[in-house]
């Protein structure tokens, strides 16, 4: 079964570190995306079935219930998505008030993805954030009274002038929020970014987001979250279905501008141009496919349970220099071989690149 993945490329406004696909939009452009939107979905569906379907963005909750209503409908009779199966949106506090809330549910979305972004109000602004830990606390107490019981909330890992406390203070916030999946996603200073033209003085080096990173992987899992992907936490069957199929190599179909897909072996993606997604939604650009076995291995080592051996030894990576590798890797402390699996430490994750190339270096 299939992913599906709706891109809303809609914010209030800009935050100086992003370098997603998105922009403030006005009432024309929202209605233009969302008959696009539904014609990509009649036009792609019909042989797939899915099993998950993900609002992202963007800021998709800026985009009106009833149009969320009827893309939910939408993927539900061209692509045979059942009641039970999950859909997520993404959500900035700021947009989610009791009546949104109460629309989204009624529409079927049972995973709420909030952008919370920090529990410190000085990182918050340091990031150029407009919503305020009040802003979060309300949205997750009301997304509970109105039933959504699969919640979870971003946080950003190298926050100008985030240290281990702060991020202690963060997680202390996610604590008392009660939730059930965190994500932490390190900060990248994209150069076409305000951040990129004029960075922060006081951003953590990368000696200091390696400490907090480890330090925060601890702290969650006393929480009882624990980590199943390198940047993703969540508690026992709380993993995120829809974001699995990436690290798994199932398929998925992206719809909107800047979307990408995996259908068929093939990789391919929409522009990101508004204008040009809206004159042809089938218009596509191919990626080149990796190494199928590179990427299966690269990707299986995202996740905290890494790959089996036994599909190490089918796939034709396990040999005699590829063990010698993997167990010397388990003798610094990056991976471990146990109970037929190899995977990598959260230390491993941090230097996953290097560790791949080094296990794979005959591979092209
Ligand atoms: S709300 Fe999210 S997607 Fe929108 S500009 Fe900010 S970081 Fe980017």
């Amino acid at each position: 079964m299939i992913g599906l993945y709706i891109h809303v490329p809609f914010c209030i406004e800009k935050c100086p570190y992003c370098n997603f696909y998105s922009f403030r939009a006005h009432q024309k452009q929202k209605d233009a995306y969302f008959s696009a939107i539904l014609a990509e979905i009649r036009k792609r569906g019909g042989e797939k079935r899915a099993n998950t379907l993900y609002f992202g963005g963007g800021t998709p909750t800026l985009l009106e219930s009833d149009k969320i209503n009827k893309i939910i409908k939408y993927a539900t009779y061209y692509f045979g998505l059942g009641c039970d199966d999950e859909i997520t949106i993404e959500a900035n506090p700021k947009t989610l008030s009791q009546k949104k809330l109460f629309e989204l549910k009624k529409a079927g979305v049972n995973r709420l993805s909030i952008g919370a972004q920090s529990g410190s109000s000085a990182e918050l602004k340091a990031l150029g954030r407009k919503h305020n830990l009040r802003d979060v606390e309300n949205a997750v107490r009301i997304a509970k009274s109105e039933g959504f019981e699969n919640i979870s909330v971003d946080i950003i890992i190298g926050a100008p002038g985030q240290t281990v406390e702060t991020m202690f203070e963060t997680l202390e916030f996610v604590e008392k929020l009660d939730i059930d999946h965190c994500s932490l996603y390190q900060l990248k200073i994209e150069p076409e970014t305000p951040f990129g033209q004029n960075p922060p003085s006081n951003l953590a080096s990368e000696d200091d987001v390696a400490t907090i990173y480890l330090a925060a992987i601890e702290r969650l899992k006393k929480m009882g979250i624990r980590q199943y992907e390198i940047s993703n936490f969540s508690k026992k069957f709380k993993q995120s279905k829809h974001n699995l199929k990436y690290w798994t190599r199932e398929e998925y179909i992206g719809f909107g501008p800047s979307a990408h897909s995996f259908l068929d072996g093939k990789r391919f993606f929409h522009e990101p141009n508004f204008e040009k997604y809206i004159n042809d939604v089938m218009y596509v650009r191919h990626e080149e496919v990796l190494n199928e076995n590179f990427e299966w291995l690269m990707l299986g080592l995202r996740l905290a349970r890494g790959v089996g051996l036994l599909d190490l030894k089918r796939k034709g990576f396990w040999d005699k220099v590829f063990e010698a590798k993997a167990k010397k890797l388990q003798d610094v402390g990056y991976a471990k071989l146990c109970g037929g699996r190899f995977f990598l430490t959260p230390r491993g994750m941090l230097v996953q690149n290097a560790i791949l190339l080094n296990l794979c270096d005959n591979i092209h």
